[in-house]
């Protein structure tokens, strides 16, 4: 038996779709226009890449966006600064600092001094304590996509045996306490756990988020299951080249699961569309005008 193939690629479209024709109805009817600032510092080739993709599908549903590029010996004040100053700007309703910040910086100091209403990573400790009690919160973007994919596959959730491989705070935890939400039963594993493939082999839905090339095999999936791959790995394709790879063994994982996110074309592209849908949350929130349907949590 093979796996039905849950297509992010397909489905980040659709979504995008449904935030530019909320975004259109906004301007129509309101005169509002949705607004992402996102700001790079330093010149890291990989976020360089994520912010120029952020920058235009931002633009492409509509949305107005605002970059931000900062030399690498900015001081962390001045950055401080710059989002003092996006947290007041009423054309902005969504704020991202890409990480990784330069050494010098105090992430966490950064990310708490974003209005937690324009949050639009739901990385502030503000979104982060309002996830974990079940209150209206910005929801980490990666996550939010996985949620969307299954729930758009399973329907409910609730009562499903799910194990988070990954406990960390962008990925791992924040799934957990969505899954949680969901009313799965969770397990969160990480590097210490013991018999990780014999916990694995319980669950009805294993989310990887490790970074480890092709990690969880066949023998980690009990059949049937759905298998959600969060890991972009880069490994070497042989003649100098390189190509993506995802946490999840995908030749072997295909065979014995009930659907499966391929690497690339999976999670990857709910990522940002999951930004967008922030946005457009935020702003909505923002101007005290009903949410779109079916883009938050
Ligand atoms: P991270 O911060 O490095 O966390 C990795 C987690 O995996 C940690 O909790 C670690 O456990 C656990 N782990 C490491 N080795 C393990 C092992 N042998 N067995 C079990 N658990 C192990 O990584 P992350 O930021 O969550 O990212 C995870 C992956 O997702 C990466 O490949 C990353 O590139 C990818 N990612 C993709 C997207 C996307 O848009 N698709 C977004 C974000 C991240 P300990 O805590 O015990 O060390």
């Amino acid at each position: 038996m093979s796996a039905t193939i849950l297509d992010g690629k397909a489905f980040a479209a659709k979504i995008r779709g449904e935030i530019a024709d909320h975004v259109e109805r906004l301007a129509a009817d309101h005169g509002i226009k949705p607004g992402l600032a996102v700001v790079l510092v330093g010149e890291d080739p990989a976020s360089q890449v994520y912010v120029r993709s952020k920058g235009k599908q931002t633009n492409e549903v509509g949305m107005a966006s605002f970059e931000h590029r900062l030399d690498v010996a900015t001081p962390e004040a001045d950055l401080l600064d710059l989002v003092e100053q996006l947290n007041e700007d009423p054309e902005v309703h969504g704020i991202l600092v890409q990480l990784p910040l330069p050494d010098h910086m105090n992430a966490d100091a950064v990310i708490n001094a974003i209005d937690p209403g324009k949050d639009v990573d739901g990385f502030h400790i503000s979104n982060v304590g309002r996830l974990g009690t079940g209150q209206k919160s910005m929801v980490p973007c990666t996550p939010l996509g996985c949620l969307m994919m299954l729930r758009d596959h399973h329907g409910s959730l609730s009562g499903l045996d799910a194990v988070v491989v990954g406990r960390s705070n962008i990925v791992g935890k924040p799934m957990a306490q969505l899954l949680l939400g969901d009313s799965c039963t969770v397990t969160i594993a990480h590097s210490r756990t013991k018999d990780l493939p014999g916990v694995a082999r319980r669950a009805d839905i294993v989310v990887a988020a490790v970074g480890r090339p092709g990690m969880v095999t066949a023998e980690w999936i009990k059949p049937g299951a759905t298998v959600i791959d969060v890991g972009i790995n880069r490994v070497d394709a042989g003649g100098g080249k390189t190509r993506l790879v995802g946490d999840v063994d995908y030749q072997s994982a295909v065979e014995v699961a009930g659907a499966i996110t391929p690497v690339p074309g999976g999670v990857g592209p709910m990522t940002i569309a999951c930004l967008l849908a922030n946005t457009l949350t935020a702003c909505c929130r923002a101007n005290g005008l009903p949410e779109p349907e079916g883009l938050t949590a």
